[in-house]
């Protein structure tokens, strides 16, 4: 059975010419690029050209890219980093509810420390009102996180509204953009942020290697202690294979985000069309046209988003669902009931992610299999008994 995948929020495959980039410095450039003769020179060179790679998709300037292990990393490092760092002009931090837990968990953590933490509601299509992180400023904010992009509703955030304010109240700014750098044109000025999390493995890099920008004369704790690499930032020796392929995935979507963009849209807006009329009670969630040009969430009525998953499984299609059991946590999706979805409706959720090997063809057959699977799940379904 060919399978057919649709969960590129959750990981992408690592493109063919960023393994074949990676592969030498596992082998004949293998040298340690904190050495000085040849060796270590090569892989010192090769991590500075995927640095500057990575700073071009951002318009950033390589020194503002700090490689890590990956998004969450990246989170922890910006929000920590600053925090920590700041003490002395504040202890206050602003997020939102919607955020990943990356950021989440990171932000608990940091109200343990004694930092507070204000987590800003959101609309029904999952936006930030820009009006409420002005409101949510004190004396003491030291920093505001707002994600790009959130990874189940699609929703694109007004960061560039947000960044202004920020700006004019001389406060830090963070986004999480893991689900936008490589899927949409982005760029660090406009946006008006001055720290970026991205993660290579959503983006069709490796998994485990990632980095954050850091805006020029911004004050920020190292978040690993040892050696001097990363100008101080991030002790360990560089994964010098990951870094290249992070560097290399870079360099490709900033040469196909052009075309990809309004193919992926295009796309997009038929699946949500085609599933609302082919099947009844189905509601988007998120917004309709600030979201991303690859992210289709839906919830059905009626059915468990988990049974949903399986039968498709069954049919070698991947997707994911908001709803309980997949996640392995008892409440469904913080960032759906954030978005004023019911209980019920969460866990009727299904997202579909597309990407670079998405086709029409494709979605098609979903169409075909999934109609018959709610119709089957439906007419044994105690949800719909119970609303006669
Ligand atoms: C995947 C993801 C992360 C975590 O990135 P990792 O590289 O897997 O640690 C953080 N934030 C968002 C929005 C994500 O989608």
């Amino acid at each position: 059975m060919t399978r057919i995948y649709l969960d590129y929020a959750a990981t992408t495959p690592t493109h063919p010419e960023v393994v074949k980039e990676m592969l030498p410095y596992f082998t004949d450039a293998f040298g340690n690029p904190s050495t000085i003769y040849s060796y270590g020179q090569e892989a010192r060179a090769a991590v500075e050209e995927a640095r500057g790679r990575v700073a071009r998709l951002l318009g950033a300037a390589a020194e503002e890219v700090c490689f890590t292990s990956g998004g969450t990393e990246s989170d922890n490092f910006a929000l920590q980093g600053v925090a920590f760092a700041n003490e002395d002009r504040g202890n206050h931090i602003i997020t939102s509810e919607i955020e990943h837990h990356a950021v989440l968990e990171t932000c608990k953590f940091l109200e343990k420390k004694g930092f507070k933490v204000t987590y800003l509601p959101v609309d029904d299509y999952g936006l930030v009102d820009p009006a409420d992180v002005k409101k949510a400023i004190t004396g003491k904010t030291l920093l505001v996180s707002i994600m790009h992009a959130n990874n189940e509703l699609g929703t694109i955030q007004p960061l560039a509204e947000i960044g202004k304010i920020t700006r004019a109240a001389g406060i830090y700014f963070h986004t999480d953009a893991v689900q936008t750098v490589g899927h949409i044109p982005l760029d660090v000025q406009n946006l008006g942020v001055d720290l970026l999390s991205l993660s290579a493995h959503k983006l069709y890099g490796p998994k485990g290697v990632g980095a954050l920008y850091i805006r020029k004369g911004t004050k920020i704790a190292s978040f690993l202690h040892g050696g001097g690499q990363e100008r101080g930032r991030r002790a360990s020796t560089e994964n010098v294979p990951g870094i290249v392929g992070l560097g290399k995935a870079a360099e490709l979507a900033g040469h196909e985000l052009q075309s990809e963009c309004p193919r992926l849209t295009a796309l997009r807006d038929k699946l949500i069309a085609d599933l609302r009329e082919r099947i009844d009670h189905t509601t988007l969630n998120g917004h309709p046209t600030k979201r991303l040009p690859n992210n289709v969430n839906v919830s059905i009525d009626f059915v468990e988003g988990e049974s949903i998953l399986l039968n498709l499984d069954l049919e070698g299609i991947c997707a994911s669902t908001g709803s309980a059991c997949s996640s392995g946590s008892l409440e469904p999706s913080h960032v759906l009931l954030a978005a004023g979805c019911s209980h019920e409706r969460a866990r009727g959720s299904l997202r579909f992610t597309m990407g670079r090997s998405t086709t029409a063809a494709e979605l098609s057959k979903v169409l075909e299999v999934l109609p018959p699977i709610v119709a089957r799940i439906r007419a044994i379904s105690p949800l719909l008994k119970k609303k006669g």
